[in-house]
């Protein structure tokens, strides 16, 4: 092959037009359907034959078009006021401008700016720098900032090739295309000195090599989002391909990826901040575990810069870190060979005179079953990150145990590792024609308009969106066959393939096994039957792209593409081609019923359904991330999980049963029940209602990033500001933790005595304590003694536990104490208590968050006013 290196030549705008650059180099035009129309209107069929792509419908142009739209004074006008309101919208006060004014009630420090790092952004499908959920939640939780005014930068890297394109073998095998990206084609500008040059950022690698980056920025609305890309000049050919794939290649270029990422990252705002005066971040986000070598990178900074120790440096970096962890499959957890690692920080990305050593434990699986020879990238976010969190409440549980053994001693819901439920963009997800019917009846243009209509009005909108999927379905299949060499004589069946008034169940997602893309097929004769139901028909359409390395998800896509292939089903079941941002957008708002049954509890949150709901959809979905939290009985279905059988197969054929029994007998016939065929369905109907009322202000991003700023940002910029310019606080609790933890193996509980609670005690009871407690060379300044009680489960645990913290009452020889207080019983049940000791929660943010306690052996437990359960 030859090599070839491609460029695109920006067009040239007539001086008239100029504001048209604007509107097409800042993306708010893809959540902004007024800016999209003045795109179209200038042609509307290239703008189709571009993908809804800006910039290449302005490449496309001939010039003589431009000067005939720059000689066009409406056109100029419309031109220029788009570009005002654009402008009103970059530099207006929004919610977070009034927050930061300081509202009654509101946070005493809101951050002057937030680093937001995540591997990859799903945006719009015209900058394909994403693979699934993770990169979508990224790209949302940016707009979602830019609409609240929250002073957001992205950080991630720009991929040549991005994830893949997908298609399919004639035997329905996934077929993988990395169709090269032009950045000079793309949405984005190189960030440049000031004498025109572009600005790099360079990392030192083993063996003399470097690792360097010019750095893209996009405009994401008011948020500028920063990539880097290692495919310049100065690189040697292996390392020009560190930012080829998303995801790929082996685990060197993974971790160099993630260096660049993270250390890289860190370098890049820096220079931003020097070449454009924005300032600092007070705030780090990690979005996943792939970022986390950031904190190094600060640790690294201040070590050099401020000559602090390690350990101080650490304090200082860990107060303004947020960690979000995004999933309990340990296939998406990275991990690296410990000795990797420690070769790639043995040079010029290491703090200055601190050894490997200390490196390397931030990523030690130091639990039981942790594996000692390999650096997990997880583990250390949650040791870099003062503060962190899951992404639904189930997941937050799940997450608290996962990580439980970095913690021991404490109980699960100690773990200091909180969650805030995913939410999604609804300016993005919800479709232009439901935001026009809400409106034209005099109501919001949103989710509350929408379900205000009457039924009528509600139920057309409906089959208008299902209508769209069903012509955008038929053209997705119909190309797909043509790639999979069909002629058109052979295709004429399509035309009439899927049906705009038939039960439409949509499916979309990427297909790791805990997905089970396939769960609806372990009955073929039963699903079939569903299909071709002579009145109560439903149809389905599927998508979704395996990683490449995935055999197993590839063998579920053929699997499943060879159902469709029957003859007899494939005009009610189909699989379309190449998922992305641009097919969800139909297929979501289109489809009445959206499909997830996952593996409980292995899908942390899910955010596809919720941009279903949005539209009208309702959620069938086994109790699993999100839906666990908001189902409500009423705004759709539950699958039933077999949780607790052991065998998968078994589980399968359980929960498939199961989601058989409610298509056929709940959701059909809801869908169906009608008091004449063109009725519309006055049940169903009362649903979607009630899910775009009760789901509506639940799932919005909006809600997500307003929970972000805080709950967790504003506390870590509270946290980043307590350390002041010098860093002070940081280097005290450096040295207070230091002392706490040479002297901690000292200290115990030796002895607790109470009194009060006599044979029969009841609610109103008083118990008495006193605990004896040696605490060696410690004060009593740096512990603090608690009582723990609560209810006692057949298990012997404590549960709902509260703390009393108990008061110095003595001091003796040798380190002694005693400590005193009193509880008063207020719950009846069986009741038990404990007496343990802290570092003082006074200095840390977190009872757990030095992973010390000593605790006492447990009590006896008493029964308040009832026997005991056992
Ligand atoms: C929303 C979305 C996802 C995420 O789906 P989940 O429900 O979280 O699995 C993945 N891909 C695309 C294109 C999406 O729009």
């Amino acid at each position: 092959m030859r090599a070839i290196r491609r460029f695109t030549v920006r067009t040239v705008l007539p001086e008239a037009l100029a504001p048209l650059g604007e509107l097409a180099l800042n993306l708010r035009w893809c959540w902004h359907p007024e800016t999209q129309d003045i795109f179209q209107a200038i042609d509307p069929a290239v703008w189709e034959t571009v993908g809804h792509d800006p910039e290449a419908l302005l490449g496309a142009l001939p010039p003589a078009r431009l000067d005939e739209l720059a000689a066009d004074p409406r056109f100029v006008t419309r031109v220029a006021e788009a570009a005002n309101e654009l402008h009103d919208y970059l530099s207006g006060s929004l919610w977070y401008q009034s927050l930061a004014e300081g509202t009654p009630g509101g946070p005493a420090a809101v951050p002057r700016s937030i680093a937001y790092f995540s591997p990859e952004f799903g945006i719009t499908s015209v900058l394909p720098q994403y693979s699934g959920g993770l990169g979508i939640l990224a790209g949302d939780h940016l707009k979602s900032a830019s609409d609240l005014g929250v002073p957001i930068v992205g950080v991630g890297l720009l991929y040549r090739a991005g994830y893949f394109r997908q298609s399919l073998s004639r035997e329905g095998w996934q077929q993988e295309h990395y169709p090269v990206l032009d950045p000079n084609g793309l949405p984005i500008s190189l960030l440049r000195e000031s004498d025109g040059t572009p600005v790099t950022v360079s990392l030192a690698l083993p063996g003399g090599r470097h690792l360097h980056a010019r750095i893209w920025r996009a405009a994401v609305g008011r948020v500028p989002l920063l990539m880097l890309d290692s495919d310049v000049e100065e690189n040697e050919p292996a390392e020009r391909e560190v930012t080829g794939r998303l995801y790929g290649g082996g685990t060197e270029t993974r971790l160099l990826q993630e260096l660049l990422l993270g250390v890289g990252g860190v370098r890049a705002l820096r220079a931003y901040s020097r070449v454009t005066g924005a300032p600092a971040p007070e705030v780090f986000h990690t979005n996943e575990g792939h970022a986390g070598f950031l904190g190094l990178e600060r640790i690294r900074e201040l070590v050099a810069e401020q000559s602090l120790t390690w350990d101080e440096a650490l304090e200082a970096v860990r107060a303004g870190t947020v960690f979000t962890t995004h999933t309990p499959v340990p296939a998406g957890i990275d991990r690296f060979p410990r000795d990797l690692v420690e070769q790639h920080f043995s040079g010029e990305l290491a703090p200055p005179g601190v050894g490997a050593d200390r490196i390397l434990a931030l990523g030690a699986e130091t639990y039981e079953g942790g594996d000692p020879g390999v650096f997990n990238m997880a583990v250390m976010g949650l040791r870099l990150g003062q503060r962190a969190n899951g992404v639904s409440l189930l997941h937050g549980d799940v997450s608290r145990g996962m990580f439980a053994g970095l913690w021991p001693g404490f109980d699960q819901d100690e773990v200091p590792i909180t969650s805030i439920t995913n939410g999604v963009h609804a300016p993005t997800w919800v479709a232009r024609e439901a935001l026009a019917a809400a409106e034209s009846e005099g109501g919001a243009r949103d989710w509350e308009g929408l379900s205000r209509l009457s039924d009528p009005a509600l139920w057309s909108v409906r089959r208008t969106l299902r209508a769209k999927l069903v012509e955008d379905a038929r053209r997705r299949v119909r190309e797909a066959w043509l790639e999979r060499g069909a002629s058109e004589p052979e295709l004429g069946w399509i035309d009439s393939a899927l049906d705009p008034d038939v039960l439409t169940i949509g499916f979309a997602r990427r297909v790791p096994s805990y997905k089970r893309l396939t769960l609806m097929l372990r009955d073929p004769a039963r699903l079939k039957s569903l299909l071709l139901h002579p009145e109560r028909p439903i149809q389905i359409i599927v998508a979704g792209k395996a990683h490449p390395a995935d055999e197993g998800g590839k063998r579920f896509i053929q699997d499943f593409v060879r159902f469709t292939d029957d003859p007899e089903v494939r005009h009610r079941i189909v699989f379309l081609p190449n998922y992305d941002i641009a097919m969800a957008q139909t297929l979501l708002p289109g489809s009445d019923v959206w499909l997830n049954n996952p593996l409980r509890p292995l899908e942390a949150s899910g955010t596809s359904g919720m941009k279903a709901a949005l539209n009208g959809g309702l959620n069938l979905s086994i109790l699993d991330g999100w839906w666990d939290e908001w189902y409500d009985g009423e705004n759709g279905w539950a699958i039933p999980t077999a949780d607790g059988v052991t065998d998968p197969d078994r589980r399968d054929d359980l929960e498939a049963q199961a989601l058989y029994d409610l298509l056929e007998n709940q959701v059909a016939a809801r869908f169906y029940d009608r008091e004449a065929p063109s009725a519309p369905p006055a049940r169903w109907i009362s649903m979607v209602r009630h899910t775009l009322q009760s789901l509506g202000p639940k799932v919005l991003a909006s809600r997500m990033v307003r929970d972000y700023v805080l709950n967790l940002y504003a506390p870590a910029a509270a946290s980043t500001r307590a350390l002041g310019p010098s860093l002070e606080p940081a280097k005290e609790l450096a040295h207070w933790k230091a002392t706490v933890r040479a002297g901690w193996h000292d200290v115990r509980v030796d002895h607790v005595e109470s009194e009060g609670l006599g044979d029969a005690p009841e609610i109103g009871t008083n118990l008495h304590l006193r605990a004896f407690v040696s605490l060696g060379s410690l004060a009593p300044d740096d512990v603090d003694v608690q009582l723990v009680h609560g209810r006692v489960g057949s298990d012997d645990q404590l549960t709902d536990t509260a703390v009393v913290t108990l008061h110095h009452a003595e001091a003796y020889e040798g380190g002694r104490h005693r400590y005193e207080g009193q509880l008063t019983l207020s719950r009846t049940g069986a009741f038990g208590y404990s007496v343990r000791i802290l570092p003082s929660t006074a200095k840390t943010v977190s009872s757990a968050e030095m992973g010390l306690v000593a605790n006492a052996v447990a009590s006896e437990p008493a029964a308040v006013g009832a026997p005991p359960l056992r």
